[in-house]
């Protein structure tokens, strides 16, 4: 199975070979979606890990008694259909193939089974059609969204710079 996770180094873990340990002491395969981890700062990284679900628990736990803070996806994506206009232009950015434009139907395909929750498409679309809906168990309520109708209970949150950077604390 695959799992995908925000890793938090703090200064003394970011000359770790984590992604080695990971292979050679659990049989965990790290794929690194984003990273920035510089000597002496603090680093972030998001992977997606594949393996067994009793190896995966204990390479987490391996992970968190190196240190390391760790955060999991908070939510799902949701394409709002009503704004987007099928540009594809998301699909671009998407790095597990979720986000697929189909040339021949001249359409978006999106397959949330294979989202890794990366958020990368969603400062990519002009029409901000792209938000995470938040698992309301993990929301942030210092974040400045309204709840969403299409999914009672939970919290979108949409990036309304075209291109920009998302707000946070996160430097991903
Ligand atoms: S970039 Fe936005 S408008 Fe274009 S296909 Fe993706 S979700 Fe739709
Ligand atoms: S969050 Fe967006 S870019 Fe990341 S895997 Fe999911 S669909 Fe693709």
């Amino acid at each position: 199975m695959k799992r995908r996770l925000t890793l938090h180094f703090p200064r003394e873990a970011v000359h770790q070979p984590i992604t080695y340990r990971l292979a050679v002491d659990f049989d965990v395969a790290a794929k690194i979606l984003r990273a920035q981890v510089a000597p002496n700062q603090l680093g972030t990284m998001v992977v997606e890990l594949s393996g067994d679900i009793d190896e995966l628990d204990a390479a987490e736990l391996w992970l968190e008694r190196q240190g390391l803070g760790i955060n999991r996806a908070p939510g799902e994506i949701h394409i709002d259909p009503l704004r987007c206009v099928d540009c594809g232009i998301c699909s671009s950015v998407c790095p597990s193939g979720a986000l697929q434009f189909e040339p021949v139907a001249q359409r978006l395909h999106f397959e949330t089974a294979r989202c890794l929750v990366c958020e990368q498409c969603i400062p990519s679309c002009p029409l901000t059609a792209i938000a995470l809906v938040l698992d309301p168990r993990t929301a942030d309520p210092a974040l400045p969204e309204s709840r969403s109708a299409a999914a009672p209970g939970s919290v979108p949150r949409r990036y309304p710079a075209r291109f920009g950077r998302r707000p946070g604390p996160s430097p991903l």
